[in-house]
């Protein structure tokens, strides 16, 4: 990866060197150098993936009954384990290496000198995602419980913008999302937990998506299965045509709590698929072929060791530590980011850049958009 990310920064330097002359080497704005593609962007988290997980695939020691739970250890080396760290990471995440990584850009590696943050300093989910989507972290959200937030998410704001009012959604397995969101106050479509689907694309089908929902078996109460999640997504997609939608997929987390990573390792190679299957989607999709950004992060990581990779919070070490990735008509292709240090709290400002809005000014508490992510001149300037 080191090395094709050389290439691609030279072909961009060169690109860039173009642009710069023509205005005079002073630091020009990516979208003002190339018109802006991005029409509608798609905000993706997997719950507490962790940046282990990502960028280097299965972890050996966590593959055994002892320290991972794990019922059938032959059967899960075979899925997943493979000699290094960029085998592991492509059997498990097929979709994100092969695509996502390459196409777009990914903050977080740690052995590519970079980091990327949660500065909540709780490292839970309300805290996580409230930073995720309003681009600051609060002290005031303190716990996981349903209480609305008290602050706008860039997807409010969005939803306020001329051409976007009325074209923002959300979708989410975990059914705290309505309150992150404070949907009662501005209206926007959350679907969270185990609530049914309001659209599809016939009537057969949401009533089966529907039955599905009140039938399978829901090991946790407060959050549905990400294949549902994702398949009502899918459809509400197809229906609707958001501009702006965020997809939560959580049992990442939840099987992680449970103390089971052969179930953490298949829900995130599921989760993958479904993101494969999301993205092609769209791109068969006029209002989004080619006019479409993908932003992916997660709202915390986790401990590193044997015990601790189960849990999160202020207490446990190197949770802090996540991972950001871009994939768009308008991102450059750097791979992996190198020497280049992010937060969380940069993510909505992206998101918002992407289609051209101006987040931070309008809520200057927010994080800069991601460097580098938006256009070809920004590349010479990370
Ligand atoms: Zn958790």
């Amino acid at each position: 990866m080191r090395h094709s990310f050389g290439h691609r920064l030279c072909r961009f330097s060169l690109l860039g060197a173009f642009v710069v002359g023509a205005f005079e080497c002073s630091p020009v704005r990516a979208d003002e150098a190339a018109p802006r593609k991005t029409e509608n962007v798609i905000l993706i988290t997997y719950d507490g993936l962790r940046w282990q997980e990502l960028f280097g695939g299965a972890e050996e020691l966590l593959m055994s009954k002892e320290n991972g739970g794990v019922r059938a250890i032959p059967e899960l080396k075979a899925r997943f384990w493979r000699d290094t760290p960029e085998d592991r990471r492509l059997a498990l995440l097929p979709f994100f290496w092969s695509k996502i990584a390459k196409e777009g850009q990914v903050f977080g590696d740690p052995s590519h000198a970079s980091s990327s943050r949660v500065t909540n300093g709780r490292n839970f989910s309300y805290p996580g995602y409230s930073e995720i989507l309003c681009g600051f972290p609060d002290d005031r959200i303190d716990s996981n419980t349903k209480r609305n937030n008290p602050n706008v998410t860039v997807l409010e704001w969005l939803n306020q913008r001329p051409g976007l009012s009325g074209r923002v959604a959300a979708f989410g397995s975990w059914d705290v999302f309505p309150f992150i969101i404070n949907a009662e106050r501005n209206g926007i479509p959350v679907n969270a937990g185990w609530m049914p689907f309001a659209e599809a694309t016939d009537p057969v089908r949401l009533a089966t998506l529907n039955e599905a929902i009140r039938d399978v078996q829901a090991p946790f109460p407060d959050v549905r299965d990400d294949g549902l999640t994702f398949l009502g997504t899918l459809e509400y997609i197809q229906v609707k045509q958001p501009r702006v939608l965020f997809v939560s997929f959580g049992l990442t987390d939840d099987w992680a709590h449970a103390g089971r990573y052969d179930l953490v390792l298949d829900a995130a190679r599921r989760t993958d698929g479904y993101i494969e299957r999301l993205w092609t989607a769209l791109q068969s999709i006029p209002q989004y072929a080619g006019k479409t950004s993908l932003v992916m992060t997660t709202d915390h990581g986790r401990g590193d060791d044997r015990v601790e990779w189960k849990n999160h919070g202020k207490d446990v070490p190197g949770c802090a530590q996540m991972w950001i990735a871009v994939l768009g008509p308008d991102t450059p292709a750097f791979g992996i980011r190198e020497n280049v240090q992010v937060t969380q709290s940069q993510v909505a400002a992206t998101v918002a850049r992407l289609l051209g809005e101006d987040y931070t000014a309008a809520e200057p508490k927010a994080g800069a958009p991601l460097p580098g992510t938006i256009g070809s001149v920004a590349a010479g300037q990370k």
